[in-house]
């Protein structure tokens, strides 16, 4: 899915304008999603690219380095400026190394999930020497009986705080990332003391999404309850991030937070979805909206092989679909929603993955829309001032 990028004050949603002689050239290809393997070494419950496990630390299928370098020379005139590296686990790759010193020497933005546990010191220090790098590496627990039930590998859990250790030593700020659900609700706050000591950066805690295994865990009751999780997200910006330097992010959508925490001086921005700079390259050289292709073949695109990126990027129907209808098409309650010039509906493709329209709620704010616990004051004609609604929630720390 086309992640989210944290779009600061005064930041716009939508990708500036290129300027061109060219009527259809109108967006420009800022970023480059690979998904370098469609293999794991690790199994997560809650997955929702669902990559082919397996028990090596080289992957058998790959994207080829020819491509991924003939990719990026045809991105950069049109925009390129950030590769991220992702999967399936992106370390598993055998030309991994070379592919970080290529993005270094083009001097490109470089950004890399991992579930870190094959991050050796060598490679964190190659991460380390490229360009305002990024990193993020998931934790799901604050103890290793906690971890490995949600990704499914023993001694992962070691594996993955050393891979922390190492980027930290190596000079980066990675971030860690969780997943909330049922099972470590309770290990939030630990998390974030857990992060402070591997040298994190910062702590994202993301939503167990009800998409491909994370289907599941909604339906056996493993994923909280949609008030359950408003109250936790109260929680965390509220009272868990003034125990911290650590910059915490909760990922609920904007209609979720206080306008004094997202605008003004001394606001956070809110987390805007890159979708229309943004193209993901998946490990067979397809190109695709993002990882859902590899989920769904109508969000495949074309080929690096046989099509020519700038034909693939101003000439896809379906992201010419999305660049004239989002977010004015958006319908239910983000049709209705004050913040869906920011948000554009959070992720269109989890979106899309749901009902096969592209122009679905996000399931999080249409749930809220059902039990009643929506902001009023966050939808059209109501006006702004959402925090006296908010304040209503209770907001209970975890037990
Ligand atoms: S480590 Fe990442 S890609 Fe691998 S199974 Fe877990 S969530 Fe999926
Ligand atoms: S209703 Fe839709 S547009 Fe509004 S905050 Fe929620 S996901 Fe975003």
């Amino acid at each position: 899915m086309s992640e989210k990028i944290y779009c600061g004050r005064g930041t716009a949603a939508r990708g500036d304008p290129v300027s061109t002689d060219s009527e259809t050239r109108r967006y420009p290809l800022y970023q480059l999603y690979f998904y370098l393997t469609d293999e794991c070494n690790l199994a997560c419950r809650h997955c929702w690219i669902a990559p082919k496990y397996q028990n090596a630390t080289k992957a058998t299928s790959f994207l080829p380095i020819d491509l991924f370098v003939s990719i990026i020379r045809e991105a950069q005139p049109l925009g390129l400026m950030t590769v991220k590296l992702t999967g399936g686990e992106p370390l598993l790759h055998p030309q991994f190394a070379e592919m970080v010193d290529i993005v270094k020497r083009e001097g490109l933005k470089l950004v890399l999930e991992t579930n870190g546990t094959l991050m050796a010191s060598e490679i964190a220090e190659a991460i380390a020497s490229c360009k305002n790098t990024f990193v993020s590496v998931s934790l799901d627990g604050t103890d290793a009986t906690t971890h490995e039930w949600v990704r499914g590998v023993p001694g992962s859990y070691d594996t993955a705080c050393a891979g922390v250790r190492h980027l930290a030593d190596a000079g980066l700020r990675p971030q860690v990332i969780m997943t909330v659900m049922r099972r470590n609700r309770d290990q939030i706050g630990e998390m974030v003391r857990l992060a402070e000591w591997l040298g994190a950066g910062s702590v994202k805690f993301n939503l167990l999404q009800p998409t491909s295994r994370g289907k599941q865990m909604h339906h056996s009751g493993e994923a909280l309850e949609i008030r359950e999780l408003i109250a936790l997200g109260q929680w965390v910006e509220r009272d868990l991030a003034p125990t911290t330097t650590l910059n915490l992010i909760y990922d609920h959508p904007p209609a979720f937070r206080p306008l004094s925490r997202m605008f003004g001086d001394h606001g956070d921005g809110c987390s805007v979805c890159g979708i229309f700079s943004i193209l993901g390259v998946l490990s067979d050289g397809s190109y695709a909206l993002c990882g859902i292709g590899e989920s769904l073949s109508e969000m495949i695109f074309g080929h690096a092989r046989t099509d020519r990126l700038v034909d693939i990027w101003e000439h896809t129907p379906m992201l010419g679909e999305i660049r004239g209808g989002l977010p004015e098409k958006l319908e239910g309650v983000c049709g209705r929603c004050l913040m869906k010039g920011r948000c554009l509906g959070s992720c269109l493709a989890q979106n899309y993955y749901r009902s096969g329209d592209l122009w679905e709620p996000y399931w999080f704010c249409e749930e809220a829309e059902r039990a009643g616990i929506f902001p009023e004051t966050r939808k059209v004609g109501r006006g702004a001032g959402a925090e006296e609604h908010l304040g209503t929630l209770v907001s209970e720390p975890p037990s």
